[in-house]
């Protein structure tokens, strides 16, 4: 049990030494107990110091605060995001998408420790000209940041949370409202993050439960710095970043509820965060017009704020991929993925290398992929499965599945066909699996309606031929109306229509029900096989 410290204080300072957690704060000239550093000086005395220490018991433990919890006077935030309540545009430079993968996947990531035993995290960038080069350390406190060596830093790895990740990415959001990121700051409460990440609908956890994690999330970010060395690009000129935060956490101001027995409740948070010198480089609208910088950024979507948030500890790897596929498909959405790639994403390097030499690792670790992919799917992000090198043989039983009729009698129908088959769909793998899916592809992932906008941002650059074609034939978009009115006025039924457009039953199906909106190509394709065009 956390304690807390009255409205009796006297601010006599014999608790705060001799705290061993460093629990006990000073903010405005008031002496308060932070929850979350608290543990009753358990493993250290066998009483609590700041109760035994207090000449006036004005420590007492903290009772749960019972009644609404109302902050007075909060400072004012920056507005919020998500204001069409499906997507931000968000800092999405390679910097960023490494800082994501590193709160994601920690330890599989391959840390090494350089000549003076400081670990840290190298990715090269353009061929090996250049590189970025991340370090942990341990305050947001302290400057200049220094980076944590040996065991220090790999405990510290290990006790990120993915859940960071998330926030790093509200930051980034955040970032792309501010004209000089590197410059001016952005100001954040915990009443937008908790809604940001869904916390609100949360109600197994007490308020201070959320406030504890989310100072926690909150500073995680800050946690990790950068070098960067960037080669010459186009016409923007090399240039070197020196070792720096990522993002500065500039302050926390807590605010309190006082109960009728003068115990100060934590009951909100504010945050304070600046971007770190990569954003001059990475986020500069005015360097970039004058061609010295880059200002690159993409669409972040709130649904895969609280889907991260939900699946994290069941579905770790997918929740991993998820994270990964935000930046991988801003850079076109017919990218290529194969399943190695995949895998060292959500399990990291060692368990896909151990999987490949002990058949039990390998059954698990298909198991789990299986049902990452599954989560994707549910999530809308649907693998579309390379038919040469993942054929229907090696795919996973629910990818078979997704055709399943939802009439009863079609559905009979559809087992009994499958029953007269040689193999069936339920049978077990066939013989070479795990050989055959290392090298299997995904095509691309179908992405759900709020992740769309940042594929046609990228699909507007270079295909002069295509726009060109494309841009003759405008045709107003096809509403998901129209589509099921033409289908049935064909009588076709939704799993014909899949079979002409070459196209999954589900895929028409999430059309219909406006889950997804067909991209401009397949728009033509459903004019064509309708009657519309
Ligand atoms: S109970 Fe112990 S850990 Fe908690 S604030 Fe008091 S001295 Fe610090
Ligand atoms: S809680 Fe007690 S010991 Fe600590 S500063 Fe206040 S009066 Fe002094």
């Amino acid at each position: 049990m956390a304690y807390t410290i009255t409205t009796r204080c006297v601010g006599c300072d014999s608790c705060r030494p001799h705290c061993p957690t460093g629990a006990i704060q000073i903010e405005s000239e008031q002496y308060w107990i932070d929850p979350s550093l608290c543990n009753s000086c358990a493993g250290y005395y066998p009483e609590p110091q700041c109760a035994v220490l207090c000449p006036i018991s004005s420590a007492v433990p903290l009772q749960a605060k019972k009644g609404r919890c109302k902050v007075d006077t909060r400072t004012a935030t920056s507005p919020d995001l998500f204001a069409n309540s499906k997507s931000n545009p968000f800092a999405s430079a390679i910097v960023m998408w490494e800082l994501c993968n590193l709160l994601a996947q920690r330890q599989s990531l391959p840390w090494e420790a350089d000549t003076t035993g400081k670990l840290s995290y190298r990715r090269q960038v353009s061929k090996g000209r250049g590189s970025i080069t991340f370090r942990v350390i341990e305050t947001v406190e302290l400057e200049p940041p220094v980076a944590l060596q040996g065991k220090t830093a790999l405990s510290a790895i290990g006790a990120l949370d993915i859940r960071a990740a998330c926030m790093h990415l509200i930051y980034a959001a955040h970032a792309t409202a501010i004209e000089k990121p590197w410059e001016q700051e952005f100001i954040i409460s915990d009443r937008q993050i908790e809604e940001y990440l869904g916390l609100e609908k949360r109600k197994d956890l007490s308020k201070l439960a959320k406030l504890t994690l989310i100072k926690d999330l909150a500073q995680q970010p800050c946690k990790i710095t950068t070098c960067i060395d960037w080669p010459q690009q186009g016409r923007v000129q090399g240039f070197t970043v020196e070792d720096s935060r990522l993002w500065h956490l500039l302050g926390i101001q807590h605010h309190f509820q006082e109960d009728h027995l003068g115990c100060k409740h934590l009951v909100g948070l504010t945050f304070r965060v600046k971007a770190g010198t990569w954003a001059k480089y990475f986020l500069n609208k005015q360097g970039c017009r004058e061609r010295t910088s880059f200002y690159q950024y993409g669409s972040l979507p709130k649904s895969l704020l609280s889907a991260v948030m939900s699946i994290w500890q069941q579905h770790e790897g997918a929740a991993r991929m998820m994270l990964w596929l935000l930046f991988k498909t801003k850079m076109g959405r017919e990218q290529r993925i194969t399943i190695p790639t995949l895998m060292r994403v959500a399990y990291g390097e060692a368990k896909v290398t151990v999987a490949a030499s002990y058949r039990e690792e390998r059954k698990r670790l298909l198991r789990t992929f299986e049902s990452d992919l599954e989560v994707l799917n549910h999530y809308g992000l649907k693998p579309v499965f390379d038919p040469i090198t993942y054929p229907p043989e090696i795919q996973p039983l629910w990818a078979k599945l997704v055709d399943l009729p939802d009439d009863a009698e079609a559905a009979l129908e559809f087992w009994t066909k499958d029953g007269s088959n040689g193999t069936r769909l339920t049978d077990s793998g066939p013989r070479g699996k795990w050989n055959r899916l290392m090298n299997a592809r995904i095509l691309w992932f179908e992405l759900p309606a709020a992740w769309e906008p940042q594929a046609t941002e990228v699909k507007k650059k270079p295909q002069r031929t295509t726009n060109r074609r494309i841009n003759s034939k405008i045709q107003p978009v096809l509403s998901r109306e129209e589509i099921m009115a033409a289908r049935k006025n064909l009588r076709l039924s939704q799993r014909e229509l899949a079979k002409m457009t070459g196209k999954s039953q589900s895929w028409i199906r999430d059309i219909e029900n406006g889950r997804f909106r067909a991209s401009s190509a397949d728009q033509l394709l459903l004019r064509k096989v309708l009657g519309l065009a």
